[in-house]
Formats: C-alpha cells, structure tokens, sequence
C-alpha cells in the first residue's frame, strides 16, 4: 500500500486525491489547516447566507477535458450565464469584455483616433523597446499612450507597485485582455457568457469531498503542515502537522503531493529561509456587504481599473445562480481590495473598508443614494496572487529545484508553482499528475508537463 499524503484541500489536491483513492493499492490522506475544502475557490456561509471567497466564474475557454470531467465525472451542473460585466473607466461605465465600438463611443471618437495613431506608431517604430518589464513589454505592445492611460493604473492597483519593477512575465500571464484572440473576440462582441456551478463555485470543492470520503480517502480538516520529513537517501517519508486542539501529529508518507505554497513547502521541508530568497505574494481583503436596495445598474460584475477609485471588482454573486442564496432579501456585494500583508487595507477595520465601498459605489453612480448595510464582514486571502518581481524567476528556479531533489515530493497548483492561473488549469494539473503517479502513460516526463503547465496565461 502506497501511503498519499496531500496538503491542501484546494482543487488541485483534491483532484489527486479522488483519482488516487479510487485506484488499488493507494491510502490517501489529505491534510488541510482550514475547517472547510476547496482553498480559494471555496464557498462558505454566514449567518444562513453563502458566500464565494473572491469572484469566480468558470470561462467559455476553459479546457474541454475539464469541463467534461466536471459534468460526467463529478456530475456538476454547470449553469451557462450571460456575461453582464461593466467597466469603469474616464467616469463612464462600459460593457466587459470591452466591445471596441462601446469603447470608441464612451472615450470619444478623437481619443480613439489619438490611441489608434499612437499605436500603429509604435507598430512600425525602428527602434526596439527592451522588455524586462511589464512597464516596457505594455509600451513596446501598445505604445506609451496607451499604457500610460489605460494600464499603468490597472498595474499598480493589482500589484501594489511601480509596473517598471514587475516582471514582464507580469503581462504574458495577465494582460488585460490585450493580446490579438482577446482583441478578435473584443471587436466581434464573442464568449460573453461563463459557467456557474448551481450552489456556488465551492460546490465543485464539496463534490470532490464526498467522492474521497466513498473512496475511503480521509480529509483531515484544520490541520495545518509544518514539516516534511526526508530520509538520508533524499526520499520523502513522513509529514508533521498541527491538529485543531494544537497537538502535533506525524504521519508517514511515501508520497507527497504538495499544493500549499511553494515557500511554505520549503520551510517545511529544509527551515526558515533567508528574506532575500522569498518568494514576493499580492494579498487580498474580499468585503462582503449585505445592503436592503439593489443596485440601479443591472450588471452582476463591475471592474475598476482606475487607482482614484479605491474599489477593486465588485461582484453580485447571487446573480450568478437562481439557487445562491434565493430567499435573500436585498443583494450581497462581494467587493474585493488587492493588498499586501500588513499594508494600510490589510490592516482596515471592517467599518473602515466599509466606508470606502459606500462613497465609492456613490461616486461611480452605482448606486444613486446611500443604501441600507443589513450586514457586512470581511475575509483576507494571504498570498492569493503571485507577484512577478524583475528577479522572481532566479528565486523560484532555486527554491523549486531544491524541493525536486527530494525524491517523492510533487509541488503543484496555483501557490504550488507560483502561478497566477484558472480552476480548470488547476484540475488539470491534479489530472495529469496522478495519471503520471498512476504510471497510465509512462511516456509522459512530469517534469516536462510541470514546465508546460508553467507557460499558463490566466484569464479574468
Ligand atoms: C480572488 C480570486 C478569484 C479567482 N477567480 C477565478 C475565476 O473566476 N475563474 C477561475 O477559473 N479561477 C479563478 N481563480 C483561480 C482559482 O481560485 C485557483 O486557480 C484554484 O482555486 C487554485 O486551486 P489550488 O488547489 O491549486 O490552490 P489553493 O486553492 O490555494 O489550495 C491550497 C490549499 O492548501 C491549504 N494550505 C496552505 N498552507 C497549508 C498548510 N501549511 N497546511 C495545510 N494546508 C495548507 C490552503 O488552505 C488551501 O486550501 C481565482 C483566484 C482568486 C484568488
């Protein structure tokens, strides 16, 4: 018998731990240190109202195989919704996805020709920009107008720091949307739909826990790692965790599959590391705000690019489903702030966050009088986006190779491999590796799928 030890309960460490506990000779334990699955696509409730943690939609594009193995293999109903996002932007509100027709017609036919000329300038200037940068790879892409206009603010609001010190990486994983597919499905008004699990993203999460759970796999909730174990060989063989009454535990292993972060993983196998070898994380504070009025706008998602309003994505995720919270009088906001640990929004007190969302929906005229709060409370995501600084990659390639040479250790998933990436990105990454522990295809090299799946680009 083959002894599996997963940490993390998010969709990545699930999706091994349901395909290995249904196969023979596999004993699966799954070691999580919340008191709920599901990591960030997790859904939970409060006071009788249920609530995502962040804004989450499945997209049209999402991998085929994935969403088959939602529908047939896990048996989700996945809702088809339309896609009714608005986007703030120079004090008027647009469809998003942009359609390039709305875009001209709110900013005006003359700005339009300015970004347009100063475009096809930058197309057929002679000299090359460096790229080292996001700030450099946006302005060799778009021309400095348009960066400077449109993306800068977007930058500097997601990261919390001047776009010249990011990594152009930054932009290859997360455009904005500007790249020719993105700008092709813009000017034809295409994908504007998403799918919705019936009761919550975190439904996908709780399907997965009861299929383990029938497979005699165990989920040991609340039970936080804190050191992985290798023999004098380099092979993986026990884990070390905190249980909920605070006692520490051993469990043995011959197997690791590790989702939780990749420099938390370090520590845990090899100790405190030097400050100047960590990994850089971008946070976020989700407010979560009941009110007794509906929005005037009928959209369910709206986006705001600029820093002069303090407002990050503001989400109606009851819109997203009949059966999400169906008897809930008013509407829950799900409003989120990017941040860093410890920074000025992390450290808010929840009537503070609370004032700023109500001058802002003011403000930007979502809502034309203040409306009634019933309740409002907050969560904060530590390390929910990886940060691509300019020396980022020297940093990860050290750390992650460190963690390779101990043999039986698979660190993958969103915080795993540092990747800013999608749900379905994640259940493939948890596919492919189990059919790779399964030995179903022995031609395929883990190491040079784990590589692959780090040339992920993110969608939003
Ligand atoms: C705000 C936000 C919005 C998003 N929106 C979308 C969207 O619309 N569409 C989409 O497709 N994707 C979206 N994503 C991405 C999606 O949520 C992730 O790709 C996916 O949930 C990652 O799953 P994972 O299992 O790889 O990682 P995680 O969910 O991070 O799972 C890791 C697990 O490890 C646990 N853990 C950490 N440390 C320890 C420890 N020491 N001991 C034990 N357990 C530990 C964590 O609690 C967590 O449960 C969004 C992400 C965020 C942050």
């Amino acid at each position: 018998m083959k002894n599996i030890v997963v940490l993390g309960a998010g969709l990545t460490g699930l999706t091994v731990a349901r395909e290995l506990s249904r196969a023979q000779g596999y004993s699966v334990v799954i070691l999580e240190k919340e008191s709920y699955v599901g990591g960030l696509a997790a859904t939970l409730t409060k006071d009788g109202i249920s609530f995502d943690l962040g804004s989450h939609r499945i997209h049209p594009d999402t991998d085929v195989g994935v969403l088959r193995y939602l529908r047939s293999d896990l048996g989700i109903e996945l809702l088809k919704r339309p896609r009714r996002g608005a986007l703030y932007l120079q004090g008027k509100f647009l469809r998003y996805p942009v359609i390039i027709l709305d875009f001209i017609r709110a900013i005006s036919i003359r700005k339009s020709l300015i970004y347009g000329l100063s475009y096809l300038a930058n197309l057929i200037r002679l000299q090359k920009w460096p790229v080292d940068s996001y700030k450099q790879a946006m302005c060799a892409f778009v021309g400095q107008r348009i960066y400077t206009d449109l993306y800068e603010d977007f930058a500097w609001k997601l990261w919390g720091m001047d776009p010249a010190g990011i990594s152009a990486e930054g932009m290859r994983r997360r455009s904005l949307a500007f790249n020719w597919k993105a700008i092709r499905k813009s000017v034809l008004g295409m994908d504007r739909y998403f799918f919705y699990p019936r009761h919550g993203i975190g439904e996908i999460a709780k399907r997965f826990e009861q299929e383990i759970v029938q497979s005699q796999g165990r989920i040991l909730k609340g039970c936080r790692v804190t050191q992985v174990n290798f023999d004098k060989d380099s092979q993986v063989s026990s884990v070390v965790y905190e249980d909920p009454q605070g006692k520490s535990n051993q469990i043995e292993a011959s197997q690791v599959i590790s989702t939780i972060p990749v420099d938390a993983l370090q520590e845990c196998l090899f100790g405190p590391q030097d400050a100047s070898e960590s990994l850089k994380w971008r946070g976020l504070r989700v407010l979560y705000v009941h009110l007794k009025q509906v929005p005037s706008l009928g959209n369910d998602t709206f986006y705001f690019p600029e820093r002069k309003v303090r407002l990050g994505r503001v989400s109606l995720i009851q819109k997203f489903s009949p059966d999400l919270n169906p008897s809930l009088e008013g509407v829950l906001l799900t409003i989120e702030f990017p941040c860093s640990l410890g920074d000025p929004t992390w450290l808010k007190r929840d009537d503070e966050l609370l004032q700023i969302a109500l001058e802002d929906l003011l403000v930007t005229g979502i809502y034309k009088d203040t409306p009634e709060v019933i309740r409002s409370f907050s969560i904060c995501l530590e390390k929910a986006y990886p940060l691509y600084d300019l020396n980022w990659k020297e940093r990860f390639d050290c750390l992650y190779s460190r963690i390779n040479a101990v043999r039986g250790i698979y660190s993958v998933g969103r915080r795993g491999m540092f990747l800013h990436c999608n749900i379905d990105h994640s259940i493939s990454q948890g596919l492919e590796l189990a059919s790779q522990l399964l030995g179903v295809d022995p031609s395929r090299i883990w190491g040079d799928r784990a590589r692959q799946f780090r040339e992920y680009s993110a969608r939003d």
